[in-house]
Protein backbone atom coordinates (compact mmCIF):
# COMPACT_ATOMS: atom_id res chain seq x y z
CA UNK A 1 0.00 0.00 0.00
CA UNK A 2 1.29 3.59 -1.00
CA UNK A 3 1.36 5.72 1.45
CA UNK A 4 -1.21 9.09 1.21
CA UNK A 5 0.63 12.55 0.15
CA UNK A 6 -2.06 16.03 1.07
CA UNK A 7 -0.39 19.19 -0.04
CA UNK A 8 -2.29 22.05 -0.85
CA UNK A 9 -1.97 25.74 -2.36
CA UNK A 10 -3.89 28.76 -2.38
CA UNK A 11 -4.92 30.36 -5.67
CA UNK A 12 -4.00 33.78 -4.96
CA UNK A 13 -1.51 34.34 -7.61
CA UNK A 14 0.60 32.20 -10.07
CA UNK A 15 3.79 29.99 -8.62
CA UNK A 16 6.94 31.87 -7.98
CA UNK A 17 10.51 30.24 -6.70
CA UNK A 18 9.42 30.17 -3.86
CA UNK A 19 6.89 27.50 -4.39
CA UNK A 20 8.80 25.46 -6.77
CA UNK A 21 12.03 25.43 -4.92
CA UNK A 22 10.30 25.59 -1.59
CA UNK A 23 7.92 22.70 -2.26
CA UNK A 24 7.46 21.93 -5.73
CA UNK A 25 10.55 19.89 -6.58
CA UNK A 26 9.29 17.74 -3.78
CA UNK A 27 6.59 16.78 -5.04
CA UNK A 28 7.93 16.26 -8.76
CA UNK A 29 10.33 13.97 -6.52
CA UNK A 30 7.60 12.48 -4.86
CA UNK A 31 4.83 11.92 -7.29
CA UNK A 32 6.26 8.46 -8.50
CA UNK A 33 5.98 6.78 -5.02
CA UNK A 34 2.77 7.65 -3.02
CA UNK A 35 -0.84 8.29 -3.71
CA UNK A 36 -0.71 11.91 -4.18
CA UNK A 37 -3.60 14.25 -3.77
CA UNK A 38 -3.17 18.22 -4.22
CA UNK A 39 -4.86 20.61 -3.10
CA UNK A 40 -6.47 24.04 -4.67
CA UNK A 41 -7.50 25.37 -1.78
CA UNK A 42 -10.09 28.09 -2.85
CA UNK A 43 -11.98 27.95 0.73
CA UNK A 44 -8.82 28.87 2.41
CA UNK A 45 -7.41 31.22 -0.18
CA UNK A 46 -11.30 33.76 0.60
CA UNK A 47 -10.18 33.54 4.43
CA UNK A 48 -8.38 36.63 3.22
CA UNK A 49 -9.64 37.29 0.04
CA UNK A 50 -13.28 37.04 0.91
CA UNK A 51 -13.72 40.52 -0.88
CA UNK A 52 -12.14 39.78 -4.28
CA UNK A 53 -13.71 36.12 -4.71
CA UNK A 54 -12.91 36.89 -8.83
CA UNK A 55 -9.15 36.47 -7.65
CA UNK A 56 -9.38 33.19 -6.60
CA UNK A 57 -11.78 31.89 -9.41
CA UNK A 58 -9.45 33.02 -11.93
CA UNK A 59 -6.28 31.93 -9.99
CA UNK A 60 -7.98 28.26 -9.68
CA UNK A 61 -7.16 27.16 -13.28
CA UNK A 62 -4.06 29.54 -13.28
CA UNK A 63 -2.75 27.62 -10.16
CA UNK A 64 -3.02 24.18 -11.74
CA UNK A 65 -1.71 25.04 -15.05
CA UNK A 66 1.59 25.79 -12.97
CA UNK A 67 1.94 23.39 -11.60
CA UNK A 68 1.43 21.21 -14.71
CA UNK A 69 3.82 23.31 -15.97
CA UNK A 70 6.34 22.49 -13.66
CA UNK A 71 6.42 18.80 -14.31
CA UNK A 72 3.71 17.06 -12.11
CA UNK A 73 2.04 14.14 -14.19
CA UNK A 74 -2.03 14.01 -14.35
CA UNK A 75 -2.01 10.70 -14.14
CA UNK A 76 -0.21 10.23 -10.91
CA UNK A 77 -1.28 13.30 -9.48
CA UNK A 78 -5.22 14.02 -7.89
CA UNK A 79 -5.79 17.83 -8.69
CA UNK A 80 -8.68 18.66 -6.61
CA UNK A 81 -10.41 21.74 -6.18
CA UNK A 82 -11.07 22.54 -2.24
CA UNK A 83 -14.73 23.76 -1.99
CA UNK A 84 -15.70 20.67 -4.06
CA UNK A 85 -15.23 18.58 -1.04
CA UNK A 86 -17.42 19.15 1.55
CA UNK A 87 -16.44 16.80 4.09
CA UNK A 88 -13.56 18.58 4.60
CA UNK A 89 -15.61 21.90 6.19
CA UNK A 90 -17.73 19.29 8.43
CA UNK A 91 -14.22 18.39 10.01
CA UNK A 92 -13.60 22.17 10.21
CA UNK A 93 -16.59 21.96 12.57
CA UNK A 94 -15.33 18.82 14.38
CA UNK A 95 -12.12 20.06 14.90
CA UNK A 96 -13.03 23.20 16.20
CA UNK A 97 -13.75 22.29 19.60
CA UNK A 98 -10.32 20.59 19.93
CA UNK A 99 -8.42 23.48 19.95
CA UNK A 100 -8.77 26.80 21.85
CA UNK A 101 -8.42 30.23 21.03
CA UNK A 102 -5.21 31.13 22.78
CA UNK A 103 -3.42 28.46 21.03
CA UNK A 104 -4.44 29.79 17.51
CA UNK A 105 -3.70 33.50 18.49
CA UNK A 106 -0.15 31.89 19.36
CA UNK A 107 0.84 30.14 16.10
CA UNK A 108 3.32 31.59 14.59
CA UNK A 109 2.53 31.50 10.95
CA UNK A 110 -0.64 33.18 11.46
CA UNK A 111 0.82 35.61 13.94
CA UNK A 112 3.43 36.81 11.02
CA UNK A 113 0.17 36.86 8.40
CA UNK A 114 -1.82 38.54 10.56
CA UNK A 115 0.70 41.39 11.17
CA UNK A 116 1.53 41.60 7.25
CA UNK A 117 -2.20 41.80 6.56
CA UNK A 118 -2.90 45.21 8.47
CA UNK A 119 -5.05 46.62 6.03
CA UNK A 120 -7.74 43.35 6.24
CA UNK A 121 -7.52 42.85 9.66
CA UNK A 122 -5.95 46.08 11.45
CA UNK A 123 -2.55 47.51 12.90
CA UNK A 124 -2.54 44.91 15.87
CA UNK A 125 -5.06 42.07 14.14
CA UNK A 126 -8.07 43.98 15.91
CA UNK A 127 -10.51 43.02 13.02
CA UNK A 128 -8.95 39.54 12.53
CA UNK A 129 -12.09 37.23 11.37
CA UNK A 130 -12.69 33.89 12.89
CA UNK A 131 -11.94 32.42 9.63
CA UNK A 132 -8.85 33.39 9.13
CA UNK A 133 -7.87 32.79 12.97
CA UNK A 134 -9.03 29.40 12.19
CA UNK A 135 -7.77 28.18 9.34
CA UNK A 136 -5.13 25.91 10.72
CA UNK A 137 -7.94 24.14 11.91
CA UNK A 138 -9.23 23.54 8.34
CA UNK A 139 -6.07 23.05 7.19
CA UNK A 140 -5.85 19.86 9.79
CA UNK A 141 -8.91 18.80 8.25
CA UNK A 142 -7.68 19.18 4.46
CA UNK A 143 -5.17 16.58 5.96
CA UNK A 144 -6.62 14.33 7.93
CA UNK A 145 -9.97 14.19 5.20
CA UNK A 146 -7.35 11.81 3.77
CA UNK A 147 -5.43 10.65 5.97
CA UNK A 148 -2.63 12.72 4.69
CA UNK A 149 0.48 11.25 6.07
CA UNK A 150 3.64 12.58 4.47
CA UNK A 151 3.24 16.45 3.65
CA UNK A 152 5.68 17.89 1.52
CA UNK A 153 5.85 21.69 2.00
CA UNK A 154 7.98 25.06 3.01
CA UNK A 155 8.96 25.71 6.16
CA UNK A 156 6.57 28.44 6.94
CA UNK A 157 4.23 25.59 7.21
CA UNK A 158 5.62 23.78 9.74
CA UNK A 159 3.88 25.66 12.92
CA UNK A 160 0.77 24.42 11.07
CA UNK A 161 1.57 21.11 10.72
CA UNK A 162 2.40 20.72 14.80
CA UNK A 163 -1.33 22.26 15.22
CA UNK A 164 -2.71 19.57 12.83
CA UNK A 165 -0.62 17.11 14.74
CA UNK A 166 -2.22 18.11 17.67
CA UNK A 167 -5.62 17.84 16.90
CA UNK A 168 -5.48 14.15 15.33
CA UNK A 169 -3.83 13.94 18.85
CA UNK A 170 -6.62 15.01 20.75
CA UNK A 171 -9.06 13.30 18.62
CA UNK A 172 -7.63 9.71 19.23
CA UNK A 173 -7.11 10.27 22.58
CA UNK A 174 -10.99 11.57 22.76
CA UNK A 175 -12.81 9.17 20.37
CA UNK A 176 -10.13 6.27 19.91
CA UNK A 177 -7.17 5.92 17.56
CA UNK A 178 -9.46 7.29 13.95
CA UNK A 179 -6.58 9.69 12.36
CA UNK A 180 -3.15 9.85 11.16
CA UNK A 181 -0.54 11.80 12.52
CA UNK A 182 1.20 13.30 9.46
CA UNK A 183 4.85 14.16 8.58
CA UNK A 184 6.15 17.09 6.79
CA UNK A 185 8.39 16.59 4.68
CA UNK A 186 10.99 19.70 3.60
CA UNK A 187 12.49 20.20 0.59
CA UNK A 188 16.51 21.52 0.61
CA UNK A 189 15.86 25.23 -0.28
CA UNK A 190 13.04 24.75 2.60
CA UNK A 191 12.54 28.75 2.52
CA UNK A 192 13.35 30.70 -0.37
CA UNK A 193 14.23 34.50 0.03
CA UNK A 194 12.00 37.39 -1.30
CA UNK A 195 13.82 39.68 -4.22
CA UNK A 196 13.56 42.44 -1.04
CA UNK A 197 15.82 40.15 1.07
CA UNK A 198 12.91 39.18 3.20
CA UNK A 199 13.12 35.88 4.63
CA UNK A 200 10.18 34.91 2.62
CA UNK A 201 9.45 35.21 -1.01
CA UNK A 202 5.38 35.63 -0.93
CA UNK A 203 2.83 36.13 -3.30
CA UNK A 204 0.82 38.73 -1.14
CA UNK A 205 4.66 39.68 -0.38
CA UNK A 206 5.16 41.47 -3.72
CA UNK A 207 9.06 40.58 -3.68
CA UNK A 208 8.49 37.40 -5.81
CA UNK A 209 9.50 36.62 -9.40
CA UNK A 210 6.73 34.43 -10.99
CA UNK A 211 7.23 31.36 -13.22
CA UNK A 212 5.56 33.24 -15.98
CA UNK A 213 7.17 36.34 -15.44
CA UNK A 214 8.04 37.99 -18.88
CA UNK A 215 11.64 38.58 -19.67
CA UNK A 216 10.99 42.45 -19.24
CA UNK A 217 9.45 41.91 -15.96
CA UNK A 218 12.43 39.77 -14.61
CA UNK A 219 14.61 42.19 -16.10
CA UNK A 220 13.32 44.82 -14.13
CA UNK A 221 12.74 42.95 -10.92
CA UNK A 222 16.45 42.19 -10.93
CA UNK A 223 17.81 45.34 -11.52
CA UNK A 224 16.12 46.65 -8.41
CA UNK A 225 17.11 43.73 -5.97
CA UNK A 226 18.55 43.85 -2.97
CA UNK A 227 22.51 43.91 -3.45
CA UNK A 228 24.96 44.69 -1.01
CA UNK A 229 24.17 48.80 0.05
CA UNK A 230 27.86 49.00 0.99
CA UNK A 231 29.04 48.43 -2.77
CA UNK A 232 28.65 51.75 -4.73
CA UNK A 233 31.13 51.48 -7.69
CA UNK A 234 31.87 49.17 -9.63
CA UNK A 235 34.81 47.85 -8.58
CA UNK A 236 34.08 48.50 -4.82
CA UNK A 237 34.56 44.85 -2.94
CA UNK A 238 31.29 43.41 -1.21
CA UNK A 239 29.55 40.72 0.21
CA UNK A 240 27.59 38.39 -1.88
CA UNK A 241 25.75 36.59 1.49
CA UNK A 242 23.60 39.33 1.48
CA UNK A 243 22.91 39.95 -2.07
CA UNK A 244 19.92 38.64 -3.48
CA UNK A 245 21.65 38.56 -6.78
CA UNK A 246 24.28 36.61 -5.85
CA UNK A 247 21.45 34.35 -3.91
CA UNK A 248 19.22 33.78 -7.07
CA UNK A 249 22.54 32.75 -9.02
CA UNK A 250 22.40 30.34 -6.74
CA UNK A 251 18.79 28.68 -7.28
CA UNK A 252 19.10 28.89 -10.76
CA UNK A 253 22.49 29.29 -12.82
CA UNK A 254 23.31 26.24 -13.99
CA UNK A 255 26.00 27.22 -16.42
CA UNK A 256 28.30 29.73 -14.24
CA UNK A 257 30.89 28.58 -11.76
CA UNK A 258 28.94 29.89 -8.56
CA UNK A 259 32.22 30.10 -6.56
CA UNK A 260 33.92 32.37 -9.58
CA UNK A 261 30.77 34.50 -9.12
CA UNK A 262 31.33 34.94 -5.31
CA UNK A 263 35.45 35.38 -5.37
CA UNK A 264 35.10 37.81 -7.81
CA UNK A 265 32.53 39.96 -6.12
CA UNK A 266 34.50 39.70 -2.76
CA UNK A 267 37.57 40.99 -4.70
CA UNK A 268 36.27 43.62 -6.63
CA UNK A 269 36.72 42.34 -10.06
CA UNK A 270 32.12 41.97 -10.31
CA UNK A 271 30.04 44.91 -11.07
CA UNK A 272 26.35 44.44 -10.03
CA UNK A 273 24.69 45.34 -13.62
CA UNK A 274 27.28 42.75 -15.40
CA UNK A 275 26.01 40.30 -12.67
CA UNK A 276 22.68 41.18 -12.87
CA UNK A 277 22.82 40.83 -16.53
CA UNK A 278 24.26 37.21 -16.71
CA UNK A 279 21.00 36.08 -13.66
CA UNK A 280 18.58 37.77 -15.84
CA UNK A 281 19.79 35.06 -18.80
CA UNK A 282 20.17 32.28 -16.38
CA UNK A 283 16.49 33.01 -14.87
CA UNK A 284 14.89 33.13 -18.69
CA UNK A 285 16.89 29.90 -19.81
CA UNK A 286 15.58 28.34 -16.37
CA UNK A 287 12.26 29.49 -16.96
CA UNK A 288 11.93 28.67 -20.66
CA UNK A 289 10.62 25.04 -20.26
CA UNK A 290 8.08 25.75 -17.68
CA UNK A 291 6.85 28.58 -19.81
CA UNK A 292 6.58 26.35 -22.73
CA UNK A 293 4.62 23.31 -21.12
CA UNK A 294 2.20 26.63 -20.25
CA UNK A 295 1.50 27.56 -23.02
CA UNK A 296 -0.29 24.60 -24.31
CA UNK A 297 -1.87 23.93 -21.37
CA UNK A 298 -3.68 27.71 -22.12
CA UNK A 299 -4.33 26.65 -25.47
CA UNK A 300 -5.96 23.44 -23.70
CA UNK A 301 -8.57 24.90 -21.13
CA UNK A 302 -10.57 21.93 -21.65
CA UNK A 303 -7.68 19.21 -20.41
CA UNK A 304 -6.98 21.55 -17.31
CA UNK A 305 -10.72 21.02 -16.60
CA UNK A 306 -10.65 17.42 -17.37
CA UNK A 307 -7.68 16.94 -14.55
CA UNK A 308 -9.76 19.15 -12.19
CA UNK A 309 -12.47 17.01 -12.39
CA UNK A 310 -11.10 13.93 -12.13
CA UNK A 311 -8.68 14.65 -9.37
CA UNK A 312 -11.80 15.87 -7.79
CA UNK A 313 -13.73 13.04 -8.14
CA UNK A 314 -11.05 10.60 -6.77
CA UNK A 315 -10.82 12.94 -3.53
CA UNK A 316 -14.26 13.24 -3.15
CA UNK A 317 -14.52 9.03 -2.91
CA UNK A 318 -11.44 9.21 -0.66
CA UNK A 319 -12.94 12.25 2.06
CA UNK A 320 -16.67 10.15 2.28
CA UNK A 321 -14.91 6.76 3.61
CA UNK A 322 -12.63 8.84 5.87
CA UNK A 323 -15.75 11.03 6.65
CA UNK A 324 -17.39 7.34 8.14
CA UNK A 325 -14.93 6.68 10.11
CA UNK A 326 -14.37 9.45 12.09
CA UNK A 327 -18.69 9.85 12.09
CA UNK A 328 -18.94 6.48 13.77
CA UNK A 329 -15.87 7.11 16.09
CA UNK A 330 -18.06 10.20 17.19
CA UNK A 331 -20.82 8.57 17.70
CA UNK A 332 -22.57 10.65 15.07
CA UNK A 333 -23.21 7.83 12.83
CA UNK A 334 -26.69 7.99 12.89
P1 LIG B 1 0.05 33.51 0.03
O1 LIG B 1 0.72 34.83 0.21
O2 LIG B 1 -1.22 33.57 -0.75
O3 LIG B 1 -0.04 32.69 1.29
P2 LIG B 1 2.30 31.85 -0.62
O4 LIG B 1 3.34 32.37 -1.56
O5 LIG B 1 2.62 31.75 0.84
O6 LIG B 1 1.06 32.73 -0.91
P3 LIG B 1 0.91 29.30 -0.50
O7 LIG B 1 -0.08 28.86 -1.50
O8 LIG B 1 0.46 29.77 0.84
O9 LIG B 1 1.81 30.44 -1.16
O10 LIG B 1 2.00 28.15 -0.28
C1 LIG B 1 2.06 26.96 -1.03
C2 LIG B 1 3.28 26.14 -0.65
O11 LIG B 1 4.46 26.80 -1.09
C3 LIG B 1 3.45 25.90 0.85
O12 LIG B 1 3.93 24.59 1.05
C4 LIG B 1 4.48 26.91 1.25
O13 LIG B 1 5.22 26.49 2.37
C5 LIG B 1 5.36 26.93 0.01
N1 LIG B 1 6.04 28.22 -0.11
C6 LIG B 1 5.49 29.41 -0.41
N2 LIG B 1 6.41 30.39 -0.40
C7 LIG B 1 7.60 29.79 -0.09
C8 LIG B 1 8.96 30.25 0.07
N3 LIG B 1 9.28 31.53 -0.10
N4 LIG B 1 9.91 29.35 0.39
C9 LIG B 1 9.61 28.04 0.55
N5 LIG B 1 8.37 27.54 0.41
C10 LIG B 1 7.37 28.39 0.10
MG1 LIG C 1 1.01 31.11 2.33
Amino acid sequence: MKKTILTGLRPTGNLHLGHLFGAGQNYIKMQNDYEFFLEIADVQALTDNFNNPEKVRKNVSELTIDLLSIGLDPEKVNFFIQSKIPEIAELTVFYSNLVTVARLERNPTVKTEIAQKKELFGNNGESITYGFLGYPVSQAADITAFNGEVIPVGEDQLPLLEQCREIVRKFNSIYGETLKEPQAILSDTKRVKGLDGNDKMGKSLGNAIFLNDSEEVIKKKIMGAVTDSNKIKKDDPANPDICMVYYYHNLVNKNENKEKICRECKKGERGCVQCKKELMEAMNNFLQPIKEKRKYYEEHPEIVKEILDKGTKKAKEKAETQMKNVKKAMKIDY
